[in-house]
């Protein structure tokens, strides 16, 4: 029987205001909330003070939940007649394995409702005062993940920077840092070096970090500084506004030289 109700809520980037109003009445109308690791638990302010909260992440020392066991979770406490919040990071349908638990609680006949959030990708480019398409800069923008499966080989870099070149796209790199050097070695093939780059750590949130150097720079300047997760890369003509940022915006930026 089902008997619950079952929301998947975009949680935003890490700036608590910018939760939409949809997110924040999901939250108020839980009974359970699943939250996950990149989730700023300052949104949590807005539960019930008697519903009940799993952090299913891996931050705090844990191993994050498996995927299988979160989903019977979810599945159990609707079943329960509970109102159940599933708190993913930035937007859930980014990244966020969002579609697998909407498709594996379909097909446990229990439908999903969705609420959107805004992606970390959007958050972070927005932070540097750019925009991400442009009319003269930036016709349209790929979001790409960094991370391969294992035993698969993940993104063509080659291929995305030529069509990143012949397109006039922004690029939006998530869980890209580990993988920094190849991604530029690939992007190299096809984009100019000098071509601007950023790499944006703790988008909106209180630690926010940013460093604008360029294709060329973009491994050098993340394994000087030790840039670690959560980081997006950006790449492309948009970021050529940064230079129009005022200077007390503009605290962290380094450059490197161009190549
Ligand atoms: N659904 C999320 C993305 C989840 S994948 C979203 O829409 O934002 C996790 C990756 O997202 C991280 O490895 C990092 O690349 C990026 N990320 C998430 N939050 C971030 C933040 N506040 N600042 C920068 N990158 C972030």
């Amino acid at each position: 029987m089902n008997i619950g109700t079952c929301t998947l809520v975009g949680a935003g980037p890490g700036d608590p205001e910018l939760l939409t109003l949809k997110a924040v009445k999901a939250i108020e109308a839980a009974t359970v909330l699943l939250v996950d690791d990149l989730v700023n638990t300052d949104v949590l302010q807005w539960a019930r003070p008697d519903a009940r909260v799993v952090h299913v992440g891996k931050r705090g020392g844990c191993k994050s939940t498996p995927q299988a066991f979160i989903e019977k979770l979810m599945i159990a406490a609707v079943r329960e007649g509970e109102h159940v919040v599933r708190l993913k990071g930035g937007d859930p349908f980014i990244f966020g394995r969002g579609g697998e638990e909407v498709e594996h609680l379909r097909e446990a006949g229990i439908v999903c409702a969705v609420v959107n959030g805004i992606t970390a990708g959007l958050a972070a480019v927005s932070s540097l005062g750019v925009p991400l398409t442009h009319r003269d800069r930036a016709h349209g923008v790929l979001f790409l993940t960094g991370h391969a499966k294992p035993g698969e080989a993940g993104v063509d870099w080659v291929q995305v920077g030529a069509t990143a070149h012949a397109l006039h796209l922004t690029l939006v790199v998530y869980m890209g840092v580990s993988r920094i050097a190849q991604l530029q070695q690939g992007l190299l093939a096809g984009l100019p070096g000098h071509t601007p780059a950023a790499i944006v750590r703790d988008a909106s949130g209180a630690q926010q970090q940013h460093w604008v150097t360029s294709l060329a720079g973009l491994a050098d300047t993340a394994a000087h500084h030790g840039i670690a997760s959560p980081a997006v890369i950006i790449v492309g003509d948009v970021l050529h506004g940064v230079h129009a940022l005022a200077n007390d915006r503009v605290h962290g930026v380094v450059r490197t030289a161009s190549a």
